[in-house]
């Protein structure tokens, strides 16, 4: 069965190779026609798509789905078809003195890789997978993509979408769980774009090594969020809650805990608490609040809390209708407030991915500075004051792989900034033009010119005054 489903993949890389091999290097005018199909697919299908998320989730608000999933990523395609005739110009280059005078010429060009393969999560099923298609599209390669099993009916979904509007040489999705996503890391790509947990992408980049496959990582991590002695606390917990929330905390860069001053712990719990009680004053039957994916999932967060509890933490559940969850099997969590965590308890050692939210406090900002850096690398991290030396403090002496500044999250929705992680929080990156050159080769192009440069240079044997005179001007 396993091997039925490889050789059917290998046979369709063997064909989308021998497709973009005839086709090299992929006219823009196609590149652009598929783009605009994979805005089309998605229009045409928002509220169908938004339908089959809401039923893999159990509950996942269709405005919700409407903006992480749809038009953020419709919007996306927008803004790949504006830059790329730009992102795919070819770029002179300098060439050493005096070889430009004599008719020397360098010139970069990114050019297609050929075939990428994509394999995406479930926490925005369809974001994350039509997302870096449009960079992958647009850099003229062609895709092949494994979804994830955890939102079932939206993969089917995308396959079949898929099927109408794209040839099978051009974009061809695979439904499966493990077995197939790890027969599908094993394929000889010309590129792979993970996006997942840092466990699973250890396991990808270890697939994909066998055939040095170049691979872009998208992975989660914990995102730390330092409010600074100047911040606004009734703001930060708003702005901390919305990010926080959306999703049920099911995001990549979800704040993953607080970092506050000592002295204003209670103040910045309470902001976080008002802000989530203004936007969600009851959870149970709010359509706007996610459920957790699967029962394994919601059942990972209880024991996390459980834990935490267990080792003297205080639970503090943001349960503004004082509703009860207990009988209910819609996996709906509120959001709950870890004070007083240590580093032995689950919370603080595994990426949250929930509602569940550790304050730690400070007496110093340095002591937070360092608790990250002697940390994995996280994918977000989040400043929240007014003092700009402090700020820059934290931006300088730390690293991550991107940052918001007064708020979380936003930095992934700018389409011109990088987005992607470092070291264990991810490598490579999509969106702006980086995400073009990620999926493209940078080919480098010289051109001799007509005199014997080798020769002019000392280069040539047989070695003498001419040799030592170059060597000695370079060494000078
Ligand atoms: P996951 O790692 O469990 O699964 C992701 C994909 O990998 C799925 O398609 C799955 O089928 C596949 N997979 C499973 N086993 C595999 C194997 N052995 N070899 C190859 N592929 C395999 O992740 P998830 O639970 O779906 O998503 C949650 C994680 O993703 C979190 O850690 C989150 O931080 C991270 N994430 C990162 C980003 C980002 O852009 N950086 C975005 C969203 C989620």
């Amino acid at each position: 069965m396993a091997d039925d489903r490889t050789s059917e993949m290998q046979g369709i890389l063997r064909k989308q190779r021998a497709a973009h091999n005839q086709m090299r290097p992929e006219p823009m005018a196609l590149r652009k026609d598929r783009i605009e199909r994979a805005m089309r697919l998605l229009k045409e299908h928002s509220e169908d798509l938004c339908k089959v998320m809401n039923a893999d989730f159990g509950n996942r608000s269709p405005h919700q789905s409407m903006i992480t999933d749809i038009a953020g990523t419709v919007n996306f395609g927008k803004y790949c078809l504006k830059h790329m005739d730009k992102w795919a110009k070819h770029e002179k280059r300098s060439v050493q003195f005096p070889l430009g005078l004599l008719g020397a010429k360098a010139e970069l060009r990114y050019e297609p890789k050929g075939v990428v393969g994509i394999l995406s999560p479930w926490n925005f099923p369809v974001n994350l997978t039509f997302g870096p298609l449009m960079q992958v599209f647009a850099a003229g390669n062609r895709a092949m993509i494994k979804p994830s099993e955890f939102t079932e009916k939206t993969s089917l979904m995308m396959k079949e979408l898929v099927e109408e509007y794209f040839t099978p040489d051009e974009c061809a999705v695979f439904t499966g769980g493990p077995e197939v996503a790890a027969a599908f890391s094993e394929l000889p790509f010309d590129h792979l774009v993970f996006t997942g947990s840092t466990a699973t992408g250890r396991k990808v980049m270890e697939a994909a090594s066998k055939n040095l496959v170049p691979v872009t990582l998208e992975l989660g991590g914990k995102s730390p969020v330092f409010l600074g002695e100047s911040a606004d606390f009734a703001k930060a917990g708003e702005r901390i809650a919305l990010g926080k929330m959306m999703n049920a905390g099911q995001i990549c860069l979800a704040p993953d805990y607080l970092y506050v001053p000592e002295s204003k712990q209670d103040e910045a719990i309470h902001g976080v608490w008002q802000g989530t009680a203004n936007m969600y004053p009851k959870l149970r039957e709010n359509e706007d609040y996610a459920s957790i994916v699967t029962d394994r999932h919601f059942e990972r967060l209880q024991e996390m809390v459980a834990d935490a509890r267990d080792k003297g933490a205080e639970v503090i559940e943001v349960n503004p209708g004082n509703e009860d969850f207990s009988n209910t099997n819609a996996r709906k969590m509120p959001l709950t407030i870890l004070k007083g965590v240590t580093e032995d308890m689950k919370a603080m050692q595994e990426e949250i991915f929930g509602p569940v939210l550790p304050v730690k406090t400070y007496g110093h900002i340095d002591e937070a500075i360092d608790y990250v850096n002697e940390n994995d690398r996280p994918l977000g991290l989040y400043y929240f004051g007014s003092d700009s030396d402090e700020r820059e403090k934290v931006l300088s002496r730390t690293i991550s792989g991107g940052v918001t500044v007064n708020d979380v999250i936003f930095h992934v929705s700018m389409e011109d900034l990088p987005f992607g992680g470092v070291g264990p929080s991810g490598m490579g990156s999509y969106h702006g033009v980086e995400g073009f050159r990620e999926f493209s080769h940078a080919r480098s192009i010289y051109t001799q010119p007509k005199i014997d440069v080798a020769k002019l240079g000392g280069f040539k044997p047989p070695y003498g005054a001419t040799t030592e005179k170059a060597v000695k001007s370079m060494m000078k």
